[in-house]
């Protein structure tokens, strides 16, 4: 991806007076910072942003300015970024599973606190020299609903497990903390409540007071029907951690990824060809920013905008491909688009500021797309 910026009033401004034939991200940094200000005002905690759903320098400059100044990083990569643009910035380690030599980055970059969900990665973090009275979370995972996707299935230790974790990390003078992650896009708040309770048992069986509960990212961003009411995942979680741990409550830490970054890009498609079987071809696919759609379903957000005129034709079910010659390259099922687009148009589709370039492949020789800088996106 390449990081050209220019000022533009809206991507459809951009569209019609440049004509690009590739792909064109479009950033309003001003939708990040209130994003940003919007989980800072409202989550009743310490907000980190993820970082691996957006790692672009602009998008953590700007949360910096907003006011983050925690971040979740997995990889010496992602601390490095961070560290370079805020040597002062929090850093959580959070991903679970990690080498002797990582570990020895995280040491040297100062990271504040760890999660574990094994008895051997916490003995790693003992004998690689993590400082006594850092924090270390215990990882929970619970067979629960809500998400569009599971992260349980990857990470994370069954309540017996993690009450022995919590133990042993009392014991080995770390800070004991707990952690779950609900899964993606998920816009249940008895996902968070299910987790909360739970983290209340385990550290009661493990005789352990908590000092934080870090509740994860997952929050749902907006990609079909109404937006999701994050204020009221906020006030659910305060609300079920004031249950489950009464007057003994520990603080609360969250690390939103895509709710915080998704509403600020839109990516602009065009349309290179529309067969006689009525078959749409895109220049970018799932290999490329659209690759969450497979996962997680279309978006309903999807603007066309054209050299011709508005189009404003009766919705029609396409069949929708990506550019390269690989057949998978098809977003799933049929897309309802404008039934009077044709060849030449672009297609914008609103809120893929998450794991969209985080994750985009030059397979083929497409995926190169270009950031430019918006006042807004609609
Ligand atoms: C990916 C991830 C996040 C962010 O998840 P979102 O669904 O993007 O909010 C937060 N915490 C951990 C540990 C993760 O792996």
């Amino acid at each position: 991806m390449s990081l050209v910026t220019a000022l533009h009033a809206s991507p459809s401004q951009h569209l019609l007076s440049q004509s690009p034939d590739h792909p064109v991200l479009y950033f309003a940094p001003s939708i990040l910072q209130s994003s940003a200000k919007r989980f800072l005002t409202g989550f009743p905690g310490l907000v980190t942003y993820a970082v691996k759903a957006n790692d672009a320098e602009e998008v953590l400059e700007n949360l910096m300015t907003a006011g983050v100044d925690a971040f979740d990083v997995a990889s010496p990569f992602e601390m490095a970024r961070v560290k370079k643009l805020m040597p002062t910035a929090v850093l959580h380690y959070n991903n679970p599973v990690r080498s002797e030599a990582e570990i020895a980055t995280a040491i040297a970059h100062g990271v504040t606190s760890y999660s574990v969900d094994s008895l051997g990665e916490l003995q790693k973090l003992v004998r690689c020299g993590v400082p006594e009275s850092t924090e270390v979370s215990v990882r929970l995972r619970l067979p629960v609903k809500g998400a569009a996707y599971d992260f349980g299935a990857k990470f994370g230790a069954d309540p017996e497990l993690a009450a022995i974790l919590l133990k042993a990390v009392a014991e080995a003078g770390f800070a004991p903390s707990m952690t779950f992650h609900p899964g993606t896009q998920c816009a249940d708040p008895a996902a968070w409540r299910a987790y909360i309770d739970i983290c209340a048992d385990v550290a009661g069986h493990a005789g352990v007071r908590l000092q934080r509960l870090n509740v994860g990212g997952g929050y749902a961003a907006h990609r079909t029907g109404a937006a999701p009411d994050l204020e009221a995942i906020f006030a659910a979680i305060e609300l079920a951690t004031i249950d489950a741990f009464g007057g003994d409550m520990p603080s609360l830490v969250c690390e939103p990824g895509r709710a915080m970054v998704a509403e600020a890009f839109s990516l602009a498609t065009r349309v290179k060809a529309i067969r006689e079987d009525g078959a749409v071809f895109l220049n970018d696919g799932i290999y490329g920013g659209l690759a969450e759609l497979p996962i997680l379903g279309n978006i309903d957000r999807i603007e066309p905008v054209s050299l011709a005129c508005e189009r404003s034709g009766d919705p029609i079910d396409f069949v929708v491909f990506g550019p390269t010659c690989d057949s998978l390259d098809r977003l799933p099922g049929t897309v309802p688009l404008a039934g009077d687009i044709s060849e030449g148009d672009w297609l914008v589709w609103h809120g893929l500021g998450a794991y969209s370039t985080a994750t985009v492949t030059r397979f083929n020789g497409y995926g190169a797309i270009e950031v430019v800088t918006t006042d807004r996106l609609a």
